[in-house]
């Protein structure tokens, strides 16, 4: 069911913008994987805003700024892909299948951006980028 404002991913707050993407539960598991990921502190956002800007204040090289700015939009798309699949086909929320998901498409991502050096699947998994 949709009527209801309640966040469907932790059923214990309203449902916004800020807090699916910052303040659920189940986002901030997922931020926790993307920074042990990535090798940056572990961050808490408060709104989408803080997401969107947070690559600017992680300790990462120009190019890999740019590329954790790319997989925190990833992850986003990823929780609201895993938010409709449990809404519209009750399709219960794995945070380690969202990470992972996250790994993938941001493999392919990465992997056709003409100006970026090339990785292997395993680098990019330890987020051993040039
Ligand atoms: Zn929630």
């Amino acid at each position: 069911m949709v009527d209801s404002d309640i966040c469907r991913l932790c059923d214990s707050a309203k449902e916004t913008v800020d807090h699916l993407f910052a303040g659920c539960s189940v986002a901030d598991k997922v931020w926790s994987g993307v920074a042990s990921w990535c090798k940056v502190h572990r961050f808490f956002g408060f709104s989408i805003r803080d997401l969107v800007e947070f690559h600017n204040i992680v300790a990462l090289s120009k190019v890999k700024k740019e590329v954790f700015q790319g997989i925190i939009f990833i992850a986003c798309w990823r929780i609201w892909k895993a938010r409709n699949e449990l809404i519209y086909e009750n399709k219960p929320v794995i945070v380690e299948d969202i990470i992972e998901d996250v790994k993938v498409l941001g493999f392919l991502w990465y992997c056709n951006r003409p100006k970026l050096q090339r990785v292997s699947w395993v680098d990019w998994c330890s987020f051993n980028l040039m």
